[in-house]
């Protein structure tokens, strides 16, 4: 079945919309994403998501295209549209297409952003069978930009670090950068070291994931002490217990990095605690 998707105001069967090819997005990754999950048809941190959405924005100089209500309502469209009970609907917004290439940005007057959103389904999302095993990861240096807190379309080296994981038999890769570990290939990282749970502080290095926010939160309400704070590759392979967070996995245990197995290489109580609490908690204030 063919999906409706939306680009530039318009509602489309997936094999009509079209963006042109001098989109900025296309020649340059000049522009942003979003992944707003959805569960049971419902929003999960909708706002947290446009939140970061205004700021990876402003931080490019692109205007935002759209207010609130009508980017929530082009979300619920399209979950409408798709029947959509589990999955994630994407958001792109780049600085549009100006006709020629040229690295000057483009006059905002005459070229206006495109706006492309679609969705796409996954069944398995709460019930992860990936997540009662957990995931291996292995470790890559942290070769991207300065700006990782930008939520860019510039992801060939995550999805490099990806390929080199599964080449690997590994799931992921956590990116290093001086030693300590940056974040997942497209998720936050943390240990678990006698009850603490340890993560990078907020910076430019990387991410500031609304997972990341939403399950610091709850580990703090269930009294689970936090430390944002950079860790070792060494830290990280002796810690009891580790885990990566994003939109589309929650909280998803990671059992193994570089080969070492973490513990009794399965998933760890408090990873596996704090994913319950995280799902239980989202579909409570899903909108
Ligand atoms: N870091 C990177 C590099 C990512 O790509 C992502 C997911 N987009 C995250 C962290 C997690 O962010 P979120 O929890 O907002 O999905």
């Amino acid at each position: 079945m063919s999906r409706i998707v939306h680009v530039n105001g318009a509602y489309l069967p997936e094999d009509q919309a079209r963006v042109s090819i001098f989109d900025r997005g296309f020649l340059m990754a000049d522009g942003v994403y979003e992944v707003t999950t959805v569960i049971d048809g419902k929003l999960i941190d909708f706002d947290g998501h446009l939140a970061r959405l205004q700021r990876s924005l402003d931080e490019l100089g692109i205007a935002n295209p759209m207010k609130r209500d009508q980017w929530l309502e082009v979300h619920r469209q399209l979950v409408a549209q798709n029947g959509l009970d589990q999955g994630m609907v994407y958001l792109q917004v780049t600085r549009g297409a100006p006709g020629d290439r040229d690295f000057v940005f483009p006059d905002p007057e005459t070229t206006t952003p495109t706006v492309v959103l679609f969705t796409q389904s996954n069944p398995a999302l709460v019930d992860s069978p990936k997540a009662k095993k957990g995931i291996k990861v292995i470790t890559i240096d942290d070769i991207r930009w300065g700006r990782r807190d930008i939520k860019t379309v510039q992801l060939l080296y995550p999805s490099m670090g990806k390929m080199m994981a599964i080449r690997q038999g590994a799931d992921d890769a956590w990116m290093v950068q001086d030693g300590d570990v940056t974040e997942g290939s497209s998720n936050n990282a943390y240990i678990i070291k006698d009850g603490r749970i340890i993560t990078r502080a907020l910076s430019s290095d990387i991410l500031h994931g609304i997972t990341r926010a939403a399950v610091l939160r709850f580990a703090r309400e269930a009294q689970m002490p936090v430390e944002e704070r950079s860790f070792t590759v060494d830290e990280a392979k002796s810690a009891d217990e580790a885990f990566v967070t994003s939109a589309s996995t929650f909280v998803m245990p990671v059992v193994e990095i570089d080969g070492a197995k973490l513990g009794a290489g399965i998933p760890g109580p408090l990873a596996t605690r704090l994913r319950e609490i995280y799902i239980e908690e989202s579909r409570k204030a899903a909108i």
